[in-house]
């Protein structure tokens, strides 16, 4: 190769991308990152900042007993088969250093979470920022990425890119004010997550989806995917995605599934139960989906306080009135807008399951701080696609495949471009932290590996 004018151009100022920064810069690498929106943000900063991690420090702090081996069988009971499972079982055993990594040598601030397990998980093992948000996260990856020296150049798009002899070499930017321009590098990360926000994407790929909100970040419009494939790169698990099934409406923030957890229901426009909620949000996001284009999050007020005690997205939703508090069934149904009969029934034979009286309807076991009792709590709700699992194809350096297994030379992926770990299709396979598992776990990997490509 010619010339260069950095070792590693990052596209993606997200979770996956200032990973691959770090992790490129404390090898010595020159690291641009190039971002296309004005603001960083992307899915890593709406997210709630979760990333799993198996034998933590913290975690034995704690007295909890984990293992990778734990991990990888927790993660692969709840996606089934798929076509990823080597990478389950890279990402968990690598789970735990990267936790580390973040916290110890980069200044990232998570702490573990012991109030809830989350989807997928037989223990407490999912690490966040205090406050429970992404925006945290970002602002300690951020900070880092500074710190390191690695350039971060927002507002400015990457259109294609630039391929010499069957290598990339570079990427060209389409630069809104700065004008076109290409960078020329020994290795590009694609780390500009998936295609949650394309219409035509979802249309051949994950069509069930359709109908529900889109609420992951704006910049994930597939197109980092879509130079891969034009180089021949394979795919996986191209139908799987993460739903979430409840997004308060219309205040638009996420109605906290510890509400769920910890024994709440969610009931129809009609006031009848659609299912297991225990399925998780994810998974439970078709369900309500099949059924109506919104529903209503019943707890009590124990759960209100306990959840608002521990997560000040949830504090903040109360605040602003989108917790509706109701003193009887009817009062439930009068703010649902139903028949009194149907919550009456509802909340009855959900309260028999309780109390082992009678299973419950759909098969639900875990209870968490249930019986309900009022006063009881409502929120509306809709169901939400928060972004797509599915990717290319990468090997265990984060390199892109081809479909031929070959290698696409100078090309690395992880988070929303590379094949997840969260089964082949649909939303039930989704435990929770997935995403920014693939996304800053594949990043720190792919960052070494891109900065190795330096002669
Ligand atoms: C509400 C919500 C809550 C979530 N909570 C969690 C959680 O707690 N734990 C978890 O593991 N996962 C969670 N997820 C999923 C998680 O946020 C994503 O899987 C993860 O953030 C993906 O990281 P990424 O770096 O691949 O993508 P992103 O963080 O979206 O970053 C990609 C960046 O690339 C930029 N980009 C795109 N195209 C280009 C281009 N052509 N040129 C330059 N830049 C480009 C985008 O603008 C964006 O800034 C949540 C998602 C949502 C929506």
């Amino acid at each position: 190769m010619s010339e260069v004018d950095v070792d590693v151009v990052v596209v993606g100022a997200g979770g996956c991308g200032l990973a691959a920064a770090i992790s490129a810069a404390e090898q010595g690498a020159r690291v641009v990152v190039l971002e296309k929106l004005d603001r960083p943000i992307g899915n890593t900063g709406v997210s709630t900042g979760s990333i799993p991690g198996a034998g933590t420090r913290y975690q034995r702090e704690a007295g909890i007993d984990d293992s990778p081996e734990r991990m990888a069988a927790d993660l692969l009971r709840q996606s089934g088969p798929h076509q990823a499972e080597d990478l389950v079982r890279q990402m968990a055993a690598e789970s735990a250093a990267l936790v580390e990594w973040l916290v110890e040598e980069h200044n990232i601030d998570l702490r573990l979470i012991t109030d809830y397990k989350h989807v997928g998980h037989s223990v407490e093992r999912l690490h966040a920022p205090p406050d429970r948000r992404g925006a945290s996260l970002m602002r300690d990856l951020l900070a880092e990425a500074k710190r390191l020296g690695v350039d971060i150049v927002t507002g400015n798009p990457v259109g294609r890119l630039l391929v010499e002899d069957g290598r990339v070499a570079g990427v060209h930017v389409d630069g809104p004010r700065s004008g076109a321009y290409d960078i020329r590098a020994h290795a590009v990360v694609l780390a500009a997550n998936g295609f949650g926000n394309s219409r035509e994407m979802l249309e051949r790929w994950a069509p069930e989806i359709l109908g529900a909100q889109y609420f992951g970040a704006e910049g994930s419009t597939g197109e980092a995917l879509s130079w891969a494939l034009e180089l021949g790169a394979g795919t996986g698990n191209m139908g799987a995605y993460q739903g979430y099934a409840a997004v308060a409406y219309p205040h638009g923030s996420i109605v906290s599934w510890t509400t769920v957890e910890k024994g709440g229901i969610l009931l129809s426009p009609e006031g009848h139960r659609m299912g297991d909620e225990s399925l998780g949000y994810s998974g439970f996001a078709t369900v309500v989906s099949a059924h109506a284009p919104e529903s209503y999050v019943v707890f009590d007020a124990k759960i209100r306080d306990y959840v608002r005690g521990n997560e000040p997205e949830f504090a903040e939703l109360a605040d602003i009135g989108g917790v509706t508090e109701a003193a009887t069934p009817e009062a439930v149904a009068e703010a649902i807008g139903c028949d009194a009969e149907a919550v009456r029934e509802a909340l009855a034979g959900y309260a028999a399951a309780v109390a082992g009286e009678q299973a419950d309807p759909f098969g639900r076991t875990d209870f968490g701080l249930a019986p309900l009792e009022a006063p009881y709590c409502v929120v509306r709700s809709v169901p939400a696609l928060f972004h797509t699992q599915g990717g290319v194809t990468i090997d265990d350096e984060a390199r892109v495949l081809r479909a031929d297994g070959s290698t696409v030379p100078g090309l690395y992926a992880g988070g929303g471009v590379a094949t997840g770990v969260s089964g082949a299709q649909g939303a039930r396979g989704y435990c929770s932290g997935n995403g920014l598992l693939t996304a800053v776990g594949l990043g720190r990997i792919a960052g070494r590996s891109a900065a190795a490509q330096r002669p």
